[in-house]
């Protein structure tokens, strides 16, 4: 059995051959020589690229090990997202989202409403998405949910969704394959912003969708090659470069993130925090369940978003910045973008790969200065 380092550093690398490198260089390529009738991997660069063939086999390897997956590699997340919805439903169809997911999720529903989808949405926590899925044909799951990082029962959610003949897709991003592996918990599609903690050093858009079923992932790639939401050679090979440090950056910013939350648990000036990692938080017993490793964010609420600037701006190994995952350390106060039922004085911090000691005291230097004057 191939452990998680192992499998991250080999995923996806094609047989070795002679004078070739490990892994091949981007290609890039709008088309390729195509003599006669049109046969054979790549004809046009919309299409098929031999640098997403390997990333995408990768991807597989990591969302289903052992198993036979198919992966489909976008330009971004929400291009991913994008495409399971739009290559699954059309009008007169239902579909249940969660109500407390990524911000865009509302930008979704108000296109998939226009489009004669019906958008029921629920909480994720406490399963209560279950209540509304009579009669859905996809169910969207993420979990744990951006920023709240509630959690839901993916196993039950996906046993009842199969039971009424709906899909299931579950928003990996937060977790990525080495923390939960939505399929083994019977999802149809795996999709995951890979700009997070997937390539993990904040500096590209990419986003995947793996699933079994060759129908459904016909279905998907034929939508990414009507809307060519696609990502570039270097970008789909630099995700790739960086999935080689995946299991050593998940290692260290889990280890990392339950640091900071004890870190701040064990404070009276911090209220609302939340990591699915803390055996209180009240995520945690499902969370122990389907995950195996519990994620790079927590969040927590410093009342008013005064102090919350105030410690944001008093941060020093941290930069005050939105996205997650990358072994710099991020944060932000939520509420500045609107959209999140969060409150004024709510921070949600991405733990890097800094050391825990220099991290935990940053952080709490910046937690004391951020009462401002007495
Ligand atoms: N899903 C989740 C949970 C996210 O947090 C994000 C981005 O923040 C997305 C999807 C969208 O990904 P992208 O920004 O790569 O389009």
């Amino acid at each position: 059995m191939t452990g998680d380092g192992t499998r991250a550093v080999r995923a996806g690398l094609p047989e070795a051959v002679k004078n070739e490198p490990t892994l091949p260089g981007p290609v890039f390529a709008a088309h390729f020589h195509l003599p006669g009738d049109v046969s054979g991997p790549y004809a046009y660069g919309r299409d098929d690229n031999p640098t997403w063939t390997h990333l995408e086999q990768a991807i597989a390897e990591l969302d289903a090990p052992g198993g036979n997956a198919h992966t489909l590699v976008f330009a971004s997340g929400m291009a991913a997202i994008s495409a399971v919805l739009f290559s699954q439903l059309g009008a007169g169809d239902t579909a249940v989202l969660p109500d407390d997911g990524y911000q865009a999720l509302p930008l979704l529903r108000e296109q998939l409403s226009a489009y004669g989808v019906e958008v029921r949405t629920a909480p994720t926590g406490g399963d209560a998405q279950l209540d509304v899925l009579d009669g859905a044909k996809l169910l969207w799951i993420e979990s744990p949910s951006n920023p709240g990082l509630d959690v839901c029962d993916i196993r039950r959610l996906v046993d009842a969704a199969h039971a009424r003949s709906a899909l299931v897709a579950v928003d990996n991003t937060l977790a990525t394959p080495l923390g939960q592996r939505p399929l083994e918990l019977g999802a149809d599609f795996s999709v995951a912003s890979d700009t997070k903690g997937m390539t993990g050093h904040g500096d590209i858009l990419l986003g995947h969708v793996t699933c079994r079923d060759a129908e459904l992932a016909a279905g998907v790639k034929r939508w990414r090659k009507i809307v060519g939401a696609i990502p570039g050679p270097m970008e789909a090979w630099l995700a790739h470069r960086s999935l080689a440090t995946l299991h050593l950056r998940v290692e260290r910013q889990t280890a990392n993130a339950l640091a900071l939350a004890e870190a701040i648990r064990a404070r009276s000036d911090v209220t609302g925090l939340r990591y699915p990692g803390l055996s209180d938080d009240p995520s945690h017993t499902v969370a122990a369940r389907q995950m195996r490793r519990f994620g790079s964010v927590v969040s927590f609420d410093l009342g008013a978003r005064e102090r919350a600037e105030r410690f944001l701006a008093e941060l020093r190994l941290v930069e005050d910045a939105t996205s997650f995952g990358s072994v710099r350390s991020t944060a932000e106060r939520r509420g500045r973008w609107g959209g999140d039922a969060v409150g004024e004085g709510f921070v949600r911090f991405s733990v890097g790969a800094e050391d825990a000691e220099d991290l935990v005291a940053d952080v709490a230097r910046a937690l004391d200065l951020s009462h401002g004057a007495v």
